[in-house]
């Protein structure tokens, strides 16, 4: 019975690939379908970047420690998994974000939706930005719309509608504390295309905010905006394997070369997929690649070398989260509030810095508190190759004169993530289209992942779930 099974490989368990065997499973058997999955990860655990440890009584996290509601596919699949009494929202009595601005912190005026106000008062009042800075960024409300469809970087953009102090003081250090990227080479259109749309339909991004918030004033959401799970991030791939039958996953497996098999009597291609250490190599009818691009280009690179080129183009940079524990008494600062970002001007180290224990519950016991930092991006790389005293040293120096923090905290944990956040650059979205036009020729050959339409868990879950879809289509045609 086995042997007649279609087979399908996936390679890379981080969200995607776990998502994609969710979905694989879950369509199959809803279609009484018999599929031979194998879940293939090069590492000991799964998750990938969802990575969450409890250390004496601190729950930290080192990669991803939210997502975001508003995007509903992580949520509905935390639900699917039964996860839904588990997913908490952020506190709402400090519900602020600061900016490092000339060494202090000043709060993100109310109202202020990522890039442009949209409370006036809050605005005006706000120690944020200069009288000729705001003056610029009220000019939003009469300049024109672009007139070529030229795409544009985040920076030009900024530039164009709110003027320098909007960029340096607000989209750069949001932007790099999201995407640790660089918004003078940031696809608008691959990252915020719904300022895009913003500008399209109302001309002005302020007024268009206002407007959208209207829209939804009489809406109250069941979730904050940024939601997590009580015992941390990693608990989704905890749940996700949990929810597949056991022989599905494959750890430990690193593949190190995929091919297509030349069978002419078959009526599909084979894939044919060499593992690190192994002799016999796996078949599959079919194979979704959810490794990050440069992997799945070097693992294709025989097969096609022009889809690996074009995924060689999908830059990546590191960062590194570095969990610090204190006694709440040696913080001087009240930490009203979720956390701060720093923009480049600022010259520190630190690019973001959560209050996790404030953010969300659960993250540290009663007069204790977890601050979460976070460095490297487009900007700082080589922050994340220094060795672990000399960055625990530099984070300490930076989040000690910026929270007035006295002492050595009482626990630091250090998380490196090498080269995994993409960069969608000016042009992304034409990578994408040549990279698709390669696969056309390479049935059964899928890609998903955070490299290509959404780094967030949410995007990454829907992807999947499309990914799967697809799949599935090809495999009973
Ligand atoms: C520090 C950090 C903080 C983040 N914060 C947030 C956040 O708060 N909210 C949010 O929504 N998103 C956040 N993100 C983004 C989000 O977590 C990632 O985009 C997402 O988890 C990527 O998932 P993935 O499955 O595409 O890739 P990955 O998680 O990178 O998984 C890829 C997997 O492939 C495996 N692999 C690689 N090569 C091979 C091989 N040859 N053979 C077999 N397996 C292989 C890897 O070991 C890995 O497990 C954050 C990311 C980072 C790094």
């Amino acid at each position: 019975m086995k042997g007649k099974q279609k087979r399908i490989a996936i390679v890379g368990a981080g969200i995607a690939g776990l998502s994609t065997a969710y979905y694989l499973s879950k369509l199959a058997k809803q279609g009484g379908l018999h599929l031979d999955i194998t879940l293939l990860e090069k590492e000991k655990r799964l998750g990938g970047s969802l990575l969450t440890e409890k250390v004496n009584g601190f729950l930290m996290e080192g990669g991803p420690d939210c997502f975001i509601s508003e995007k509903p596919w992580a949520l509905k699949l935390c639900k699917e998994l039964g996860l839904e009494h588990e997913v908490i929202g952020t506190n709402q009595q400090t519900r602020r974000t600061f900016i490092l601005c000339g060494g202090k912190l000043h709060e993100i005026p109310e109202g202020f939706m990522l890039l442009a106000p949209t409370s006036l008062w809050p605005f005006v009042t706000s120690s944020l930005f200069t009288l000729p800075g705001k003056a610029r960024m009220g000019l939003d409300l009469i300049l024109p719309r672009k007139k070529s469809d030229a795409e544009e970087s985040l920076a030009a953009f900024v530039r164009r509608r709110l003027g320098r102090e909007a960029l340096e003081r607000i989209a750069e250090p949001l932007v790099a504390g999201i995407h640790a990227g660089d918004p003078e080479t940031m696809s608008l259109k691959s990252t915020f295309p719904r300022f895009i749309d913003l500008e399209r339909e109302y001309r002005s991004l302020i007024w268009g905010m206002k407007q959208r918030k209207k829209q939804f004033a009489n809406i109250t959401p069941r979730y904050t905006m940024f939601i997590t799970l009580k015992d941390g991030m990693e608990g989704m791939a905890s749940a996700l394997k949990n929810s597949l039958p056991h022989d599905i996953c494959a750890t430990g497996q690193e593949v190190v070369k995929i091919e297509q098999k030349a069978d002419k009597s078959a009526k599909k291609p084979l894939y044919r997929l060499s593992l690190k250490g192994k002799k016999r190599p796996l078949e599959a009818d079919a194979v979704v690649m959810a490794t990050p691009a440069f992997v799945t280009a070097r693992l294709l690179q025989g097969m096609t070398g022009d889809i690996a080129r074009q995924l060689n183009t999908i830059p990546y940079v590191s960062t590194a989260t570095i969990n610090l524990a204190y006694e709440r008494s040696q913080i001087g600062h009240p930490l009203d509030g979720y956390g701060f970002v720093v923009p480049r001007l600022e010259g520190r180290r630190i690019m973001a810095a959560t209050f996790s224990s404030v953010k969300f519950a659960g993250r540290a016991s009663q007069g204790k508190a977890l601050l979460r930092c976070f460095v490297g991006g487009a900007k700082n790389e080589e922050l994340v190759s220094w060795g672990d005293d000399k960055l625990a040293a530099a984070v300490k120096e930076d989040i000690a004169e910026i929270l007035n923090i006295t002492g050595e905290p009482r626990h630091v944990r250090i998380f490196r993530w090498e080269k995994a956040m993409p960069q969608y650059t000016v042009g992304h979205e034409e990578k994408l289209s040549r990279i698709e036009r390669g696969l056309a020729n390479l049935p059964g050959l899928y890609l998903t992942g955070s490299a290509y339409r959404g780094i967030g868990l949410s995007d990454c879950v829907h992807q999947a779930e499309l990914t799967a879809q697809q799949c599935l289509e090809f495999i009973t045609k």
